[in-house]
């Protein structure tokens, strides 16, 4: 049966996506005009940008972006930018908190690095299924990077989309990352971040309600608005981004 309309376009969009998304520069040039609508934050605003992979060739330009975020505000740990949603640490204007997801080898070789560099504190959301495998972290590797000052949260096993799991596996991916992340590094891990991040589509408040019951504090998603005290933080609010792009789309992001 031929699929709807509707859905064919959404298809179409869905491979052009996913072509610009492997041309990350290019991306960047066709999100950068609709920046021109936007500004990045000036009023007060917690925002929660995040990246994946940042090969070698991007660092110059992670740099650059985190410089021009820092411009605005301060960059906060996680647990810093928990207590802004809790009233417990003052919201003084736009603030960056900033996180990883998946379990790139880059994290060791240009992410940890050029962060200590900058001073800048992030999370590490790691999929626990990946470590060790070729061409991601190793446990050891994941070591240095917390030994570096940084901290690791959960992104499931498998990388799988919570909302397609029933009630055991989806708790088995969020409760046994958990564990897994706990006996390596040997701290306590209560962050997590939810696989490709939209609710409905990719999880529900099972599995809202599964991450608390894990024990976590804070359930990320990809939604993008700026968060504020009060907020919870069982719905983080990220903005995904990539560093080949220019500010100019970074504005269609992370934007008041
Ligand atoms: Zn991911």
């Amino acid at each position: 049966m031929e699929p709807p309309t509707a859905i064919k376009r959404r298809l179409n969009e869905l491979g052009i996506r996913s072509r610009l998304r492997a041309h990350p520069r290019t991306q960047g040039r066709v999100l950068a005009p609709a920046g021109l609508l936007r500004r990045l934050p000036s009023t007060p605003g917690l925002y929660f940008p995040f990246y994946h992979d940042v090969p070698a060739e991007y660092a110059g330009d992670l740099s650059r972006h985190l410089r021009a975020l820092r411009r605005l505000g301060p960059m906060v740990s996680w647990g810093e930018a928990l207590q802004v949603l809790a009233g417990t640490r003052a919201l003084t204007g736009p603030m960056f908190c900033l996180s990883f997801d998946d379990g790139h080898p880059t994290w060791r070789d240009v992410v940890a690095p050029l962060l200590r560099e900058l001073a800048v504190p992030a999370t590490f959301f790691l999929t626990t299924g990946l470590v060790g495998r070729p061409g991601n972290l190793t446990w050891p590797d994941c070591r240095e990077i917390q030994d570096a000052g940084f901290s690791f949260g959960s992104h499931t096993i498998s990388h799988t989309r919570l909302a397609d799991q029933d009630d055991v596996e989806a708790r088995r991916e969020i409760a046994d990352s958990k564990k897994e992340i706990e006996d390596e590094l040997g701290t306590e891990v209560r962050d997590f971040a939810a696989p490709y991040g939209h609710p409905a589509v990719d999880f529900g408040e099972r599995d809202v309600r599964l991450a608390e019951e894990a024990g976590y504090r804070s359930f990320a998603s990809t939604l993008r608005p700026a968060m504020h005290p009060g907020d919870s933080p069982m719905w983080i609010c990220r903005q995904g981004l990539h560093p080949a792009w220019p500010i100019m789309a970074v504005r269609t992001r992370v934007h008041d």
